[in-house]
């Protein structure tokens, strides 16, 4: 990454500091330099290339080679290169730099509250490029001439804003404007300060970001974040929320070291933090879990909005129920009718979508929950070399992936493709890639599942080849390549769903696979859903599936007693759905099992949003424990063998009857699978001697499950991988499959 990052200038500031002649220009392959000069001050020049770079600037690598000299003069910074194909990485936006932030609020500085101050450290990038190279007439700042004042910063190779291609001022720059729900300007001359009395006073705006609208309450007032909710059909999903500075977020949420370098990082990720009982924050803003999202300010705006009046905003994605994010002013005018009051917008069009990312610490690393803003499209580096890839990801939380040369680039996160919407984002970001990345392969991968939108969307590319990557092999390949290894590992894919190629529903998966191919050990036990896609909602229909499982024909029993049914009758009823197959497919996943165990121990009936149920079991299981459960793994001859909870459900009610306490159940079912695991791990090792083992899929995003998995496979002498940089759930698919096609294409599978 040099590219719109201050590489030029810090190449000519060490070239002119070390006495040198020459150039250096950008190049679609990267930068390059000539230098001439004294032996001693071309090598201190070389070395210094490597060292003290600018923040946002990364080098993979440093070629260089002699050639005849020129007897230049001078040093300069020649124009970029447009020619032949770019190979260039375009760095993810930054938040505002502390030289910036300290220029916003003093009042001598001619940017004196200006909220799109940048400069080469910091602001827009990628979410204003309209093409490459990184140039500003390929942005949305094309339409800004630049000022005199501004035009001899960005000429000036001494200036912080040399070449900073989004550089602007309040004469020169984007403005902001306040919109009434109509659309039509608010009489103000400070329209941040009108903006801050209106949330002051307990109203709903939608706030024009980087990449994209945000939607945003004062997060102290219960009434007014119950009003967003009601307003966005979201009643109980918790809502990310950006806290003024450090300070304010250790009265809010507890904060290890690693927590805060990742919060104060120029990615500015949303990262989730255990609550402190009785803070400011209203408890509808993450109502029944333990966590809260929590972002710093990332841009001028957000720094002048949460300055004086408040500790902390709700900054929730601007979107209805599954819809991309909004971008653009009259977009979000018309989308969030009804549900904003007011519109804090601006005039520097936003052309790439990006969320917020969201990410937690576990295991010493990041662990992504959505990686987009702040980090795409940093691209991930391979082991090795592989051929031009497409993948197209799945259906849920969607993201592509190109790969070209040694890197893998992953898109923003698309989403939730059940919209039209999201439909026509899932078209922008292909194009996008393509654009940013200067490439078209014509291999293209995606999901097994004949029904997912993107697996539709590949037969209608137009392509060499598509190969279709079954989805729990592709999460295994992702953490893989997350983590550089290559040939056959040992791979647990937990999560809720993912085609299986006996057309039952995997997602609690033991895999012995590489990187082309995989074999199924083990998985957990089928379970009945009664009603499909209904069980999904309603998990106390998956909680009498476990309990006919564990019960045989005397489950109704035990369920009436739990209250899981009403009377006998309806008992009757669901062992005819059962009986009959009728609307009852079979799912292996975990994540249903958390479902029914939420259920069965009386956390909810039903749920409003994927996974809800399985993060209040992790909510309160969070500082208990208890001894784990009985399980079984029964083996099948030439089948693969199957772990089943049957005798922990069975412990878990005599628990129930005896009113043991619920955090304790729920800590000991935790407990539970990570000994099952564990025993299967072992005895994929028995049957095979591999013993590196990869954790992938959503369900290891519950951080209990994941950190009590590495510690006990660690003390039973395994080598243990999990994600890194690249989300566990279904975010990271697409790398999964673009390796896997790549690999397969390589081997001439
Ligand atoms: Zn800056
Ligand atoms: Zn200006
Ligand atoms: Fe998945």
């Amino acid at each position: 990454m040099v590219q719109g990052v201050g590489f030029r200038p810090f190449v000519y500031r060490l070239a002119v500091q070390n006495g040198l002649a020459g150039f250096v220009q950008n190049r679609p392959k990267g930068v390059i330099a000539e230098v001439e000069g004294p032996q001693a001050a071309v090598d201190s020049f070389l070395a210094g290339v490597r060292h003290d770079l600018p923040p946002l600037a990364h080098v993979t690598q440093v070629e260089s080679a002699e050639i005849a000299i020129l007897h230049d003069h001078d040093f300069r910074i020649v124009e970029s290169d447009a020619q032949g194909p770019a190979d260039v990485h375009i760095t993810p936006d930054a938040a505002t730099c502390p030289d910036c932030l300290s220029e916003l609020f003093d009042p001598a500085n001619r940017r004196f509250r200006y909220p799109f101050i940048n400069c080469t450290n910091c602001g827009p990038r990628l979410t204003i490029i309209r093409t490459i190279p990184y140039d500003r007439a390929n942005t949305s700042m094309a339409c800004f001439p630049l000022c005199p004042q501004c035009q001899a910063e960005y000429e000036n190779p001494a200036d912080r804003r040399f070449h900073a291609e989004p550089n602007a001022c309040t004469v020169c720059g984007p403005q902001l404007t306040l919109l009434n729900a109509e659309g039509s300007p608010v009489d103000t001359r400070d329209p941040i300060a009108t903006a801050v009395d209106l949330l002051s006073s307990g109203h709903v705006l939608a706030i024009k970001g980087l990449g994209g609208f945000h939607l945003s309450v004062d997060a102290a007032r219960d009434e007014a974040v119950k009003k967003l909710r009601s307003r966005k059909y979201r009643e109980e999903k918790p809502l990310a929320i950006m806290v003024r500075d450090m300070e304010q977020a250790r009265q809010i949420v507890r904060v290890s070291a690693d927590e805060e370098a990742l919060l104060t990082s120029p990615r500015r990720p949303i990262v989730l933090l255990e609550k402190i009982k009785n803070s400011i924050v209203a408890e509808a803003v993450a109502p029944g879990v333990s966590n809260l999202g929590v972002m710093l300010p990332y841009t001028p705006l957000h720094h002048l909005l949460l300055r004086d009046r408040f500790a902390a905003l709700v900054m929730t994605s601007a979107n209805q129920v599954d819809e991309p994010i909004s971008t653009k002013n009259r977009e979000a005018l018309k989308r969030l009718q009804g549900i904003a009051d007011y519109f804090l917008v601006h005039n520097r069009d936003i052309l790439v979508r990006c969320d917020d990312s969201v990410a937690f610490v576990a295991a010493g690393y990041p662990q992504f929950i959505r990686r987009s803003r702040g980090y795409v499209p940093h691209p991930l580096a391979l082991r090795d070399c592989l051929p031009p890839v497409l993948a197209l990801g799945g259906q849920l939380k969607t993201t592509h992936c190109i790969l070209k040369g040694r890197f893998a680039f992953v898109s923003p996160h698309i989403g939730d493709m059940e919209t039209p919407q999201a439909r026509n984002f899932f078209d922008e970001s292909l194009a996008l890639m393509k654009r940013i990345t200067d490439s078209d392969p014509q291999i293209i991968a995606c999901d097994l599942h004949p029904a997912y939108y993107s697996t539709q969307a590949a037969r209608e590319l137009t392509a060499e080849r598509i190969i279709p990557v079954q989805h729990h092999h592709a999460h295994i390949a992702s953490c893989m390549a997350d983590n550089q290894i290559t040939g056959d590992v040992i791979g647990l894919a937990m999560d809720g769903t993912g085609y299986g190629p006996d057309g039952n529903a995997w997602g609690g998966e033991f895999l012995i696979a590489d990187e082309t191919h995989f074999q199924r050990f083990g998985h957990l036990r089928y379970l009945v859903l009664p009603g499909g896609e209904k069980a999904i909602h309603e998990p106390w229909r998956i909680a009498i599936s476990l309990l006919r499982t564990a019960y045989g024909r005397n489950w109704k029993e035990t369920a009436q007693k739990l209250k899981l049914i009403p009377d006998e009758a309806q008992g009757d009823l669901f062992e005819k759905i059962i009986e009959s197959k009728i609307h009852s497919p079979l799912s292996s996943g975990l994540g249903r099992l958390f479902d029914g165990v939420a259920a069965l121990i009386g956390l909810r009936r039903q749920v409003s949003f994927e996974g809800q149920a399985a993060m209040e079991l992790e909510s309160i299981a969070c500082g208990s424990s208890g001894a784990p459960y009985p399980f079984e793994i029964l083996p099948s001859d030439g089948e693969p063998c199957v772990l089943d909870m049957s005798a922990a459900i069975r412990a878990m009610v005599t628990d129930l009857e005896a009113d043991r306490s619920r955090p304790r159940l729920a800590a000991q079912f935790h407990r539970t699978l990570i000994d099952a695991f564990t025993a299967m791990s072992e005895a994929m090792r028995r049957s095979t001697g591999l013993s590196r083992v990869v954790l992938s899929g959503g369900c290891f995003q519950n951080k209990i499950l994941l950190t009590g998995t590495m510690d006990k496979l660690k003390l039973s002498g395994f080598d243990v991988y999990c994600h890194r940089d690249i989300p566990a759930n279904d975010g990271g698919l697409s790398l999964g499959q673009a390796v896997i096609a790549a690999s397969m294409i390589k081997k001439g599978c």
